[in-house]
């Protein structure tokens, strides 16, 4: 993905000064270096977008990790909307709400197109410094 580019989740800034940062830290072999949750968790949907199955499993907390993680390449995310969230770098544990937007990619067949939002209350820990997925509530 382009640097200049608008970042996926949503803050107005470009991907580069956004959750590119993250990414290429982790490109980088540093591991999972978002300060808060709320900023793993944008970088997360940004990797979701980006269809980037890498930093999602790397960013997920060892205990509940999927061995694999199989993107649906049909789907776009291309909307988030943080709603509430909690932890900050003095913490080791903390919680986003998001709803997180989809839509099939262009180019799907009119009758299989599909549209929603996934709404999910994330429970994230920090492990050895770095901020990581635990499970999350959807509703
Ligand atoms: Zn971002």
């Amino acid at each position: 993905m382009n640097t200049d580019t608008r970042c996926p989740c949503g803050t107005g800034n470009i991907y580069g000064d956004c959750c590119g940062k993250f990414h290429t830290a982790f490109a980088r072999g540093q591991g999972s270096t978002a300060p808060t949750p709320e900023a793993l968790m944008r970088s997360r949907f940004t990797a979701f977008a980006i269809s980037d199955a890498a930093y999602l499993l790397a960013t997920w907390h060892p205990t509940t990790r999927p061995a694999s993680l199989e993107l649906d390449e049909s789907l776009r995310w291309y909307r988030l909307d943080i709603l509430s969230s909690t932890g900050g770098p003095f913490d080791t544990a903390g919680t986003v709400e998001f709803a997180a937007y989809y839509r099939s990619v262009p180019g799907t067949p009119e009758d299989e197109r599909v549209r929603g939002v996934q709404h999910e209350k994330s429970r994230f820990e920090r492990v050895g410094g770095e901020w990581l997925y635990l499970d999350g509530e959807t509703s």
